[in-house]
């Protein structure tokens, strides 16, 4: 490790952050965090458990009251200074995410970026929660319509964006007034305390917020959930362990916010701009070294420009340099673990025992790492098992298609529906199009869809709830009604 990595890693608090204070776990346990481009340990973490969780939980109860009566512009002030400092830090974040989760420095610094944006963005909407006052029909009462914070929230978030699936929660429940446990995933906790740490630097109150790495995710999250005093739970992860999540979240009837997994068809028909279309190919595909829930899977191409457009994607992916995320120059880093990786290599040979040709790569990479080589498949038939399943890595699997109808059938036959996108220059076909596809988000003509002034969500099995956006407060909102009679 560099000089600046050490000092990057030596910065950061490895203790659980419970109620404003840094506290070893009440077993006294810890576990170590890697490098997944070399596999070395970077340091070791505290490892909560159920009795800090309850710990946590306390916390947040107890502090939930006084909280919602802090001033929504301070609030907001909260948020916006932790924006600054988050943009200050951005060099020294990046490098520590580069670390402990392998993007490149340029990836991991944009992801800070977009991290602080959310702040930024619910740093704006704290002000900005309006209830109203309306006259009943028949004229013999009146609604006041009011908004209160749901209350005490419990965020569990994966490691493929550990800082921005965070501040996607933790901005707008800060906004609405909300104390929070989060609980970050345990390849990347680093992140997770990292902010912490920036958060209680920027004036958030003691207590409402708490950070908990943990190696036992659901002995510290079900008591939670089961508990009583948790009145939310807003979950980013894969779709399998959400809907155990909903089950437990049954029991009290939570509120809740699910961010699950995605199935991305990407859709090119003939008439789009071919260099556009493989640029937003490269995005989609390619951001997050392919582990991200907007990912395009499955990549559809109108049959005529179908060879055109896997041969240039191919030179692109081919091009592309991989290796040690804080290496100079390196485009793509190692998946996130071993599983990763020989899922990724499973999932091709399934995809070419049926067919399917490799254009390039189709490999791993050399060296310790989990790397795996950016991978073009060409003629990929509907029955692969990689149509089904999220592949998470880097691999784009190119099938053409004929007509529009057989292709909106194609990109609709998943139990999934985060994000679609869409190659046109057909302004009719782009709007008929848009509306056929069952998805939360359509990329018209661009490979990318996250934006924290946007909604971002899915439909049927990619979950329900939208993130970012002027809705995403309304996630950690409740409604009350007065009705006023005696006029
Ligand atoms: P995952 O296995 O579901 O893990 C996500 C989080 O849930 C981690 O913090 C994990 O803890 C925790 N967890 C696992 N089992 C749990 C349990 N029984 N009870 C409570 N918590 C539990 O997902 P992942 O592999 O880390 O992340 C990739 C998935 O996230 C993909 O499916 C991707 O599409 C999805 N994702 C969705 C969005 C979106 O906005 N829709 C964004 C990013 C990612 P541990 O780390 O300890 O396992």
């Amino acid at each position: 490790m560099s000089d600046l990595e050490e000092q990057v890693i030596a910065q950061v608090e490895k203790k659980l952050f419970i109620g404003g204070t840094w506290k070893d776990a009440a077993s006294g346990a810890t576990f170590g965090v890697e490098d997944p481009s070399t596999r070395e340990e970077l340091c070791r973490v505290a490892d909560a458990n159920d009795v800090d969780g309850l710990a946590a939980l306390a916390t947040a109860h107890r502090t939930q009251p006084s909280w919602a009566q802090v001033a929504p512009r301070e609030r907001g002030e909260i948020l916006r200074r932790s924006y600054d400092l988050l943009m200050e830090h951005q060099e020294e974040l990046g490098t520590l995410m580069t670390l402990e989760m392998g993007k490149p420095l340029a990836e991991a610094k944009g992801e800070i970026a977009y991290a602080a944006e959310f702040f930024r963005w619910f740093s704006e909407e704290a002000v900005r929660v309006e209830g109203s006052f309306a006259t009943a029909p028949n004229g013999e009462a009146r609604f006041l319509l009011m908004k209160q914070p749901v209350g005490p929230s419990l965020f569990i978030t994966p490691w493929n964006f550990p800082m921005a699936m965070g501040t996607r929660k933790i901005g707008p429940a800060i906004a609405a007034g909300c104390t929070m446990i989060l609980k970050p995933a345990q390849q990347t906790p680093l992140s997770a305390l990292a902010l912490a740490g920036i958060l209680n630097e920027a004036g958030l109150p003691e207590g409402v917020l708490s950070v908990l790495p943990t190696t036992n995710a659901g002995g510290l999250t079900e008591p939670l959930l089961r508990d009583g005093r948790i009145r939310k739970l807003s979950f980013t992860g894969s779709t399998t362990v959400g809907k155990k999540l909903l089950e437990q979240s049954a029991e009290h009837v939570l509120r809740t916010s699910m961010e699950l997994g995605g199935n991305a068809p990407f859709v090119v028909f003939d008439d789009a701009d071919l260099e556009a279309a493989v640029d937003g190919a490269m995005l989609a595909k390619m951001r997050n070294i392919g582990e991200a829930c907007t990912a395009a899977n499955r990549i559809y191409v109108q049959s005529g420009i179908a060879e055109e457009f896997a041969e240039k994607l191919s030179d692109r992916m081919g091009a592309l340099r991989m290796g040690r995320g804080l290496d100079e120059g390196v485009d793509v880093g190692p998946l996130i673990d071993e599983k990763a990786r020989d899922k990724v290599q499973t999932l091709v040979d399934d995809a070419v025992g049926r067919g399917a040709r490799v254009l390039v790569g189709g490999s791993p990479g050399d060296g310790a790492g989990h790397f795996y080589r950016p991978t073009v498949l060409t003629d990929v038939p509907q029955q692969a098992d990689m149509y089904d399943t999220e592949i998470f890595g880097p691999v784009a699997p190119v099938t053409p298609f004929e007509t529009e109808a057989e292709v909106i059938e194609l990109a609709n036959n998943t139990e999934y529906g985060l994000v679609s996108y869409l190659y046109t220059q057909d302004l009719n076909r782009a709007f008929r199009v848009s509306e056929a596809l069952e998805a939360g988000m359509v990329g018209l003509n661009q490979g990318v869809v996250s934006n924290p002034a946007a909604p971002f969500g899915g439909v049927k099995h990619s979950g329900m709830g939208r993130e970012g956006g002027k809705v995403g407060i309304e996630e950690f909102l409740e409604t009350k009604y007065v009705g006023i009679g005696g006029l």
